[in-house]
């Protein structure tokens, strides 16, 4: 057993294979989070970074390179024991906040417990916590529509996390919050990463929020390279 929780070794991909138009995004990518470890992506928009986070997320397959999560090598699984690791194992934020309009704050945290076999009332004890570990418990009753963008935000954090991900990978967390609000939430996420000890890996064009990181990588040319 390593102490890595997700490991990309010469991820590569391209998109519009042999036609004019073919971009190779990700050339040699390597990268390794260890356990309880939070790593800031940082690159310009178009470098690859959601393409990089897809990847790692079992959402896309690699052209070649191995992806391996906990010490499993994921290209190896077939699609339905690839989806149950997804599901077990990986939390996602991107930078909108994708929750359920018609649902209040607590429901958008409870139904992905509900879909994995939690009972309802673990799972809004659970939710509940999580809204106080972020701040917004006064905000368990509301639709996201009642709330600010900064409260969404911190609830789809919440979201992320209803399941006890392993890992977890944010694209632009904060990217559509004022700068104020952007450095508060921010905070929010890293005290809920942080207490629950799991490991990130957050795309941010933001130097600031990266350097509250434990360490940072650039995506430069279709590689990461330390930064
Ligand atoms: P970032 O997240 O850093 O902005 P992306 O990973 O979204 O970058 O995109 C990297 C490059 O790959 C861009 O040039 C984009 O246009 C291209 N790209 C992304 N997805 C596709 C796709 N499905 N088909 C063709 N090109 C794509």
């Amino acid at each position: 057993m390593s102490d890595a929780m997700l490991r990309l070794t010469a991820v590569r991909k391209a998109y519009n294979h042999g036609k004019p138009g073919e971009i190779t995004v990700l050339k040699d990518a390597g990268i390794e989070v260890a356990k309880g470890e939070v790593v800031a992506l940082v690159a310009p928009s178009g470098a690859g970074k959601s393409t990089l986070l897809h990847i790692a997320g079992l959402l896309d397959t690699p052209d070649s390179g191995l992806v391996q999560i906990a010490d499993t090598e994921m290209s190896a699984l077939s699609d339905k024991r690839r989806t149950e690791a997804r599901r077990r194992d990986i939390g996602f934020i991107y930078q909108f906040h994708h929750l359920l309009p018609e649902f209040t704050a607590l429901e958008n945290i409870v139904l992905p417990q509900l879909a994995n076999g939690v009972s309802q009332a673990d799972a809004r004890g659970r939710a509940m916590g999580l809204l106080e570990q972020v701040g917004v418990a006064g905000r368990a009753q509301h639709r996201p529509a009642a709330m600010s963008g900064g409260e969404q935000q911190r609830v789809a954090f919440c979201r992320a996390l209803a399941n006890s991900p392993r890992l977890l990978l944010a694209d632009e967390p904060t990217g559509n919050l004022d700068p104020a609000t952007s450095d508060q939430v921010f905070g929010a996420l890293m005290t809920l990463v942080r207490a629950t000890g799991l490991s990130a890996l957050i795309a941010t064009h933001n130097m600031q929020l990266a350097a509250r990181m434990d360490r940072m990588v650039r995506l430069v040319d279709g590689t990461l390279q330390p930064a």
